[in-house]
């Protein structure tokens, strides 16, 4: 055996050198640390934005040199957005709570694939502690799932399962015999128009519902909508409710949606990527009031539990029905593929080799319990209503409306030019700047600032500093 080993190339003993990968991992943790100490206390950019092509620049001539790791790390750290600064209030990234960081080590070093039970082992049961777990906090009874990579994933496999519970036409089987469609509000998240598209639904079987001036689907129009889309020869076979959608943060009426699609037997499918954690707040889960009545719902951690990207539920009422999705015969993965085997967790998933996920979940859930889900939830919803308030204090702003959840968006109202163009060139600059991090919305062709309140370390005061900073910019540089 000694012999062996030396005939291994020096660079690759090198690679699995544990001494030194402890070296570089305490002096890369310490590097960390000071940068994120940094972020708390804003004394460092939340980014310093160059051009997409300056930036490429930088890492090709980089590309080849030989540099320390410590030294590439530090480099990384300074040339990306950094979400755990508490004025980051842009996309719905959660600031992941640090302990989970750690789960991410340890899925990296264990490379535990997951398709398989024996490749995963203690991966997949938690994971299904945690689906479990998740199930009965939004109400299901006899509920369960998996968790998977993202909610863009996590919605089109929900639809396929809706397809494939279809029963008058097996697609899985035969291919499209009929002309399927679903039902979704026309303010969804892009990836649900996208799911239809690649399930060959085509851009007609998307039946773009219409909202209220709440951006909530319209549900006396369902019947309507249904009965049109029969008439053109259209099968629909599922209903999706929005909880919430991304632009204006709206939770859609789900349980009206919800006893339509029963009184349809239409599958009904609640995208929660965002506000599904809603149902964990005894202040807050009114919003997803009849989530626990869709046939399957979609829920990031990464959004709003605090978990890194990416880790996704999906959920089912009957949990039996998940195994339906995919039945593909994989002699080599699985003895019997008709088995419902919660432990084979390839059965059920997109994806063949997946994400070790649930140790990121698991370490937040060890370190403070459930409960800080919950608080999490309050924490930021209060916030946003803090900063909506703030903005509507302020004439030379306009609140779009008062938030649901954690997204806000408005826009800077106090001149006679062109609004679209001025609040477009505010966020330019406030993207330049570096100060804050929000981004934009069109809604009703208008353009709003969007912010979406994710860290807990942000502030009311924040908030304060975001609008004089605004007011500044918009002096500043004339706009
Ligand atoms: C973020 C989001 C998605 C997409 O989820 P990813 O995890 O980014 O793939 C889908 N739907 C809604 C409502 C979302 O907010």
């Amino acid at each position: 055996m000694a012999n062996k080993s030396k005939s291994i190339p020096n660079k690759l003993q090198q690679a699995f050198n544990v001494e030194d990968f402890r070296t570089t991992a305490h002096e890369i943790i310490d590097v960390l640390c000071k940068h994120l100490k940094k972020a708390q206390n804003n004394t460092v950019k939340i980014f310093d934005y160059v051009e997409p092509e300056e930036e490429h620049q930088f890492w090709l001539n980089n590309f080849e040199k030989k540099e320390k790791i410590t030294d590439v790390f530090q480099q990384i750290l300074d040339r990306s957005i950094n979400v755990q600064h508490p004025h980051y209030i842009g996309h719905q990234v959660s600031a992941p709570a640090l302990v989970s960081a750690l789960g991410g080590l340890m899925s990296n070093i264990l490379s535990n694939g997951s398709a398989v039970y024996e490749m995963g082992k203690a991966n997949t049961a938690l994971e299904k502690v945690i689906c479990d777990w998740l199930s009965k906090a939004i109400g299901y009874k006899n509920g369960g799932g998996f968790l998977t990579s993202g909610g863009t994933l996590a919605n089109l496999t929900a639809l396929l399962a809706a397809r494939r519970h279809y029963k008058t036409e097996d697609v899985w089987k035969d291919g499209h015999r009929k002309s399927l469609a679903i039902m979704v509000s026309n303010q969804a998240h892009y990836c649900v128009d996208r799911a239809a598209r690649i399930m060959g639904l085509g851009e007609k079987g998307i039946i773009k519902l219409d909202v209220d001036e709440q951006f909530k689907v319209k549900t006396s129009l369902l019947e309507k909508a249904l009965k049109q889309a029969e008439a053109s020869g259209f099968t629909v076979i599922a209903l999706v409710g929005s909880a919430c959608t991304t632009a204006t943060g709206s939770f859609d009426d789900l349980e009206a949606m919800a006893s339509f699609a029963k009184a349809n037997n239409l599958w009904f499918h609640v995208d929660g990527a965002h506000g599904g954690p809603s149902a964990l707040s005894k202040k807050y889960k009114h919003l997803v009031k009849g989530i626990d009545l869709a046939d399957s719902v979609v829920i990031d951690f990464h959004k709003m539990m605090l978990t890194p990207s990416l880790t996704t539920a999906l959920l089912f009422k009957n949990e039996a029905q998940s195994f339906n999705t995919f039945q593909q015969k994989a002699a080599y993965l699985w003895n019997d593929a008709t088995a419902n085997e919660w432990h084979q967790a390839g059965k059920r998933t997109f994806e063949c080799t997946k994400l070790m996920m649930a140790p990121k979940i698991y370490f937040i859930i060890k370190a403070f319990g459930v409960e800080v889900f919950e608080q999490n939830i309050d924490d930021l919803y209060n916030l946003a209503k803090e900063l909506a308030r703030e903005i509507k204090a302020n004439p030379k702003f306009e609140l779009l409306m008062m938030p649901e959840c954690n997204i806000v968006n408005f826009r800077y109202v106090a001149t006679e030019k062109d609004l679209n163009k001025i609040n477009q060139n505010i966020r330019q600059a406030l993207v330049k700047a570096g100060e804050f991090y929000i981004v934009q919305s069109t809604v009703d062709q208008k353009i709003y600032l969007r912010c979406t309140v994710m860290n807990p370390l942000t502030t009311a005061a924040t908030f304060t500093h975001l609008l004089k900073h605004i007011e500044e910019l918009v002096f500043k540089y004339e706009l």
